[in-house]
Order: C-alpha cells, then sequence, then structure tokens
C-alpha cells in the first residue's frame, strides 16, 4: 500500500520501491532524488509477505531546519560565521589529539574609529562597512581559514599556521587591506584594525583560554597605538590581574575619600602675577602613598570610574577655588568619556554648590575630546561657554596638533605640552615648535600657556616666543590647597 507522495520522478521512486521491498526489512531513511526534493521513507513488511510504506516529502521542512542551523551559525549581517560556530572549530582545531605539526592561530581583530562611523554616516554606512570587511578579510584567507564576526566591530581569523612568522605576516597583510579607504554611499571613509593573537597549542588547547589571551594581547596592541598587532605572552595575565585590582581600589578610593587635589599655579608672564591654578588629582593610597594621575586615570576611563572621579575634582576645584582671592582662576581637566555624561549640567551643579562664578572656571580639553568630535561633544563645549566657562585645548603638540580643532571651536587659550617647553633649550626645533604655535594663537587672539617650565633659562626662552602665561616647576609644584 501506498500513501501520500505524488511523485514527477516516478521512474526514481518505483527503483527505491523495489530495493526495499526485496530487502525485505522494516527500515525508516531518507532519499534525496534528483531534482533536489527530500523524500522521508518509512517501511514495514507484512506478517502476509504484503507491505506498508509512507513517503512524505520533506523539502520544505528539512530547508527550513538548515537555514535555522544556518542563523544559528553565522552572523546575519555579514552572512560570516558567528561565535558559537568559531568557538566550536576552535575546540576541534585546538585539541592536543589533533594534528601535532600544525599550529592553530586565533586572531582577534578589532577595527579602530568605527564608532565615529556609525555616529556621523549613520548605522546603515556602519552595516555596509562591517559586510566590506567581511569580503576584504575572506579574500585574504586560505582555504582551511576560517573568518567570523564576533559582534560590533569585532572580527576574528582562525588561521591554519606553520609557525609565527607566517601568522604575523598575514597580520601585517589583514591590517593593510583594512586600513585602505571605503567609499560609503560617496563618502570616502578611513578606518583602521588592532589584531591579538594567540596560539594553539602553545598558548592553550581550551577555546576560552584562546580567546581570552587573544583578546588580553588585543588590549596590548591597542595600548601600542592604532593599527598594531601582538602575540599574547605570559606576562599579560599578570598585568590583567593588576588592572582588575586596581579598578576595585579605586571604587574603594572614591567611597573611602581617598582622592585629592593639588594645585598648580599658572603665572602671567607680563605681570608675573599667579593668574589662576590647575587643578591635579593625587590618589593617597593606603599603602604606596601619593600617586599621580599618570598611574589611575587611564584605567579610570576604560572601566568607565572616570565619569564620578572627574565630578568629584570638579565640586573639589569648585569649591576649593571659591575662598581664593577674587579674580583668581582654577582649571580642571576633562576627559573624553565625560563628554558623554551630561557635563554641562554636572559643571552647572558644581558651580553653584561651590559658589564659584562661571568666569572663574576654566575647562581643559585635549584632542581626544575633538577626535571623537561630535555634534553633541560640540553643543555640549557651546553651552559651557555659554554659562562664562574658559575652554582651553590641553597638551599641545603631542596628538595630531591639527589646525582643523581649532576651527571647530574657538578656544579660549591653548597649552603647549611640556615636551617641547623641555627641549626649547636645548634643540631648535622645539623652540621654533613653540615660536610656531604662540604665533598661530596670537593672531587668532588666544592665549598660550607653557607647560613644564622648570628652569630659568627655559623661562627666558619662552618669554621671548611671544607665550602669555607658564606653568611650572620652576614657580611651583601642584601643592595641597592648605599651601
Ligand atoms: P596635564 O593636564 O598636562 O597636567 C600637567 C602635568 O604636568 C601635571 O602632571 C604636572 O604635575 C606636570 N608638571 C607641571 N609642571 C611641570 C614641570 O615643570 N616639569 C615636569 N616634569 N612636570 C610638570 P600630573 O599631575 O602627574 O598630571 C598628569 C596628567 O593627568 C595631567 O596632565 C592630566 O592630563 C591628567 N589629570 C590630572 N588630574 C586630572 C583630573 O582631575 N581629571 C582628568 N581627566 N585628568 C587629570
Ligand atoms: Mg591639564
Ligand atoms: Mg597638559
Amino acid at each position: 500500500m501506498d500513501t501520500g507522495v505524488a511523485s514527477d520522478t516516478a521512474d526514481e521512486l518505483y527503483r527505491i520501491r523495489r530495493e526495499i521491498i526485496a530487502a525485505c526489512y522494516p527500515t525508516t531513511y531518507c532519499e534525496t532524488l534528483a531534482d533536489g526534493r527530500i523524500i522521508d521513507i518509512w517501511h514495514r513488511p507484512m506478517a502476509d509477505g504484503g507491505w506498508v510504506s509512507t513517503y512524505d516529502d520533506v523539502t520544505e521542512r528539512r530547508q527550513a531546519e538548515s537555514r535555522i542551523a544556518f542563523m544559528a551559525t553565522h552572523d546575519a549581517l555579514t552572512s560570516l560565521p558567528n561565535r558559537a560556530l568559531l568557538r566550536d572549530r576552535l575546540s576541534r582545531l585546538a585539541s592536543p589529539n589533533e594534528n601535532h605539526e600544525s599550529l592553530t592561530a586565533l586572531l582577534l581583530i578589532d577595527l579602530d574609529r568605527f564608532k565615529e562611523v556609525n555616529d556621523t554616516l549613520g548605522h546603515a554606512a556602519g552595516d555596509k562597512l562591517l559586510r566590506l570587511v567581511a569580503l576584504r578579510l575572506q579574500a585574504l584567507l586560505g582555504r582551511q581559514d576560517l573568518a567570523a564576526r564576533l559582534g560590533g566591530d569585532e572580527f576574528a581569523i582562525l588561521h591554519h599556521a606553520t609557525d609565527a612568522g607566517g601568522t604575523a605576516a598575514l597580520a601585517q597583510r589583514i591590517i593593510d587591506a583594512l586600513v585602505a579607504p571605503y567609499e560609503l554611499d560617496g563618502n570616502r571613509v578611513n578606518v583602521g584594525a588592532s589584531i591579538g593573537i594567540s596560539l594553539a597549542p602553545v598558548d592553550g588547547s581550551d577555546p576560552e583560554v584562546l580567546l581570552t589571551s587573544a583578546d588580553l594581547a588585543l588590549y596590548r596592541a591597542k595600548s601600542r597605538g592604532r593599527g598594531n598587532f601582538a602575540f599574547f605572552e605570559s606576562d599579560m595575565t599578570a598585568s590583567a590581574h593588576r588592572r582588575r585590582v586596581l579598578e576595585l581600589e579605586l571604587q574603594q578610593a572614591l567611597l573611602l575619600g581617598q582622592f585629592e587635589v593639588h594645585y598648580q599655579p599658572q603665572v602671567n608672564l607680563k605681570t608675573e602675577q599667579v593668574t589662576g591654578a590647575e587643578a591635579l588629582i593625587r590618589w593617597r593610597h593606603p599603602a604606596r602613598g601619593l600617586v599621580g594621575p599618570e598611574e589611575f586615570i587611564s584605567i579610570a576611563e576604560e572601566v568607565g570610574l572616570i565619569a564620578p572621579i572627574g565630578e568629584w575634582v570638579m565640586r573639589q576645584a569648585c569649591h576649593d577655588a571659591a575662598r581664593w582671592r577674587d579674580g583668581m582662576r582654577v582649571a580642571v581637566n576633562l576627559s573624553a568619556a565625560q563628554f558623554r555624561t551630561n557635563l554641562a549640567e554636572m559643571v552647572t551643579s558644581a558651580l553653584v554648590t561651590g559658589g564659584l562664578p562661571p568666569t572663574r572656571l576654566e575647562l581643559e580639553v585635549t584632542e581626544s575630546v575633538l577626535l571623537e568630535e561630535t555634534e553633541a561633544t560640540l553643543r555640549t563645549l557651546r553651552q559651557l561657554r555659554t554659562l562664562g566657562v574658559r575652554i582651553s585645548l590641553d597638551d599641545f603638540g603631542t596628538g595630531y596638533s591639527s589646525l582643523r580643532y581649532l576651527r571647530a571651536f574657538p578656544f579660549d587659550k591653548i597649552k603647549i605640552d611640556r615636551s617641547f617647553v623641555g627641549e626649547i633649550a636645548a634643540d631648535a626645533h622645539g623652540a621654533a615648535i613653540v615660536q610656531a604655535i604662540a604665533n598661530l594663537a596670537a593672531s587668532i587672539g588666544i592665549e598660550t600657556t607653557a607647560e613644564g617650565v622648570e628652569t630659568k633659562e627655559q623661562l627666558d626662552l619662552i618669554r621671548s616666543k611671544g607665550c602669555t602665561e607658564v606653568q611650572g616647576f620652576y614657580f611651583s609644584p601642584p601643592r595641597p590647597v592648605s599651601e
């Protein structure tokens, strides 16, 4: 007895049926026909020598199942394998009883400046960029290699390596391929890439360990600046642990009131009068003594603690400065991350609570704030400016020193980085740069402060270049407010 199927490929089904009947035992199996259809066959011989078979066309169900399986293991945007599939492949490739000769390299790739593209050109452009990145990655891979998207702007490559040298060369090729400009709806866009690499079985064979190791290497690569790659090294685990401890300690420090603000005077070069002071945070660590900001600000930025720490400094500085003689200004440093909070509101509240007129507050931002330049950042700066707060551009000369930033926002002051001031007496280049910045500032009518003046000789040279203000150990190092 037959039930079910209406088949165009009758001959084929007939052949299958004959084989099953001839075999004469109960069976259930699945046949793919020449036209691609998939038939489930159920066959039972009867005691009287007859039989019952059903033929079930399951083509659509099977296709839906394989689509679901694909979706579960692939990224919808780029169609690359996803994290789950990568992990699965990693566990098979890296297992020690696999081929002993071969190395498996895991490369974690993080795009630099992707967020800017998303923010300025919109998410559709961001999506398009990610698809182009996926294509460029696939074009670089060998037949056995695998590219995956782990989410956001993070990609990974599983590479059958012969040695570390070959892997390093691949990493460099990837970086070079990804920095080439992209065309997105008529816009020319540049992004870069940083890469962290772990090797199996050298660095481990557990997928989680390999992913974590590559991630630590990626962190190291990024800290060397954009467009770099780094291999995992065992000391990275220890430094990740130190970072974690530091993060917990910083949270404690905030709760226990272990931070202090010290102030360094800023001196007007014409009048030789102190016009204000810069607030510089210090950490009174119970075991390590007084710790400088260089050792903890960047960690605080990374772990998201800079907003509460920065707010604490702002409130303390406004409170302290309100008690100084009239006209003395206080300068407070801001991190880029603080522009992603409601900064104008926080500053207003600190001024009001501390009782400091806005004209006596100066905010120091670095180019990194403008690097993430969005309408929102500029709006915040203008809002603060409208209050009467002054804005200065800190550490000028160390970053891109792009004149574009000077045009993007009308700063009140440029602070020339102390590295140029330190060289001014010894090096003609340093002197020329200080001169150029001072001239530029004078021509657009803004002040210049030279940072890090330590000697009389430097002071005289700075004065001759036309800077308007100085700050440095020559006059005073940063000191507690009581002094
Ligand atoms: P900065 O804003 O450029 O501050 C000037 C730095 O130069 C201070 O280092 C100061 O102690 C140092 N300095 C001043 N005069 C001299 C000198 O004559 N010679 C030398 N060698 N150094 C001099 P400090 O206090 O270690 O601060 C380092 C950086 O940490 C600051 O650089 C600033 O970027 C950041 N920072 C400090 N306090 C805060 C804060 O409250 N919030 C944020 N976001 N960053 C802060
Ligand atoms: Mg500063
Ligand atoms: Mg500075």
